[in-house]
């Protein structure tokens, strides 16, 4: 138990350090409108951050509130964010905008069963808007996240959703969720890349279990280039009860 509470704050602590030095500032992180936060992640599903940003000044200019969103059509939207390239988000958007409009007064409704039920709204758009407009702890898991928290405690490549939440509860800070979260999505990018993570830089890299793994790789092989990690390659084989000892190897 003890072990556990450690390894939390130690995680907690990590995340909030490096993010406070290491910020990256989007228009969309500085809203608290529930519109906005809703169409922005909406439009980051499969998008880059900075694609979003380039378009946020112009979309919200011309389509200012939901009521806006819903007289438009949806060749209209379709053009505002045509450089995103996915045209189904502008029926999606339209479709939502109508739907609020329509059954909840213009109000963006603050239930996750509600926002699901919208289309192309899944269980971490929902969840962002919720914990950024009412300053809720939820926990948010999309791929980065997923990438991070299945690294750092060695899980598996099945069934890492489920397990992936509720780690993601169990090291969720009670307040300050969204700059919390914005750290970890920013370490998943800058740092725990997809194909090279940068362990040698990483504030975590002291209890992650691929951490470790690759750190000790590199300090008994000599290298001119950086590890390259394929996530195929590597199986857990173990996981201790208070998730603070894994065995991780490679096949
Ligand atoms: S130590 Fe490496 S694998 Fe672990 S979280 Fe950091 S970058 Fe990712």
């Amino acid at each position: 138990m003890e072990s556990t509470q450690r390894l939390r704050r130690g995680f907690q602590k990590r995340i909030q350090s490096w993010g406070t030095r290491n910020p990256r500032d989007f228009p969309f992180r500085r809203t608290q409108d529930p519109y906005r936060i809703l169409v922005s992640e909406i439009l980051l599903r499969r998008t880059t951050a900075r694609a979003v940003s380039a378009i946020y000044t112009d979309f919200f200019a011309r389509f200012p509130s939901i009521e806006a969103l819903d007289q438009a059509r949806v060749a209209e939207i379709a053009k505002v964010i045509r450089s995103l390239g996915i045209r189904r988000r502008a029926r999606d958007l339209r479709v939502i905008a109508r739907i609020i409009c329509r059954d909840f007064g213009g109000k963006i409704p603050t239930s996750l069963g509600n926002l699901m039920a919208f289309p192309g709204v899944g269980g971490y758009i929902a969840g962002c808007v919720v914990a950024f407009h009412t300053g809720k702890s939820i926990p948010l898991v999309d791929s980065n996240i997923e990438r991070i928290f299945s690294r750092f405690f060695g899980l598996p490549n099945s069934s890492k959703a489920a397990r992936v939440s509720r780690l993601y509860a169990e090291v969720m800070p009670p307040k300050g969720l969204r700059q919390y979260h914005y750290a970890l999505i920013d370490l998943a990018h800058e740092v725990c890349k997809p194909l090279n993570p940068r362990c040698m830089t990483c504030p975590l890299n002291d209890f992650c279990v691929l951490g470790q793994t690759l750190l000790k790789r590199a300090s008994t092989t000599w290298v001119s280039t950086p590890i390259t990690y394929r996530p195929r390659a590597t199986q857990l084989f173990g996981l201790s009860k208070n998730l603070s000892t894994a065995i991780f190897a490679n096949r």
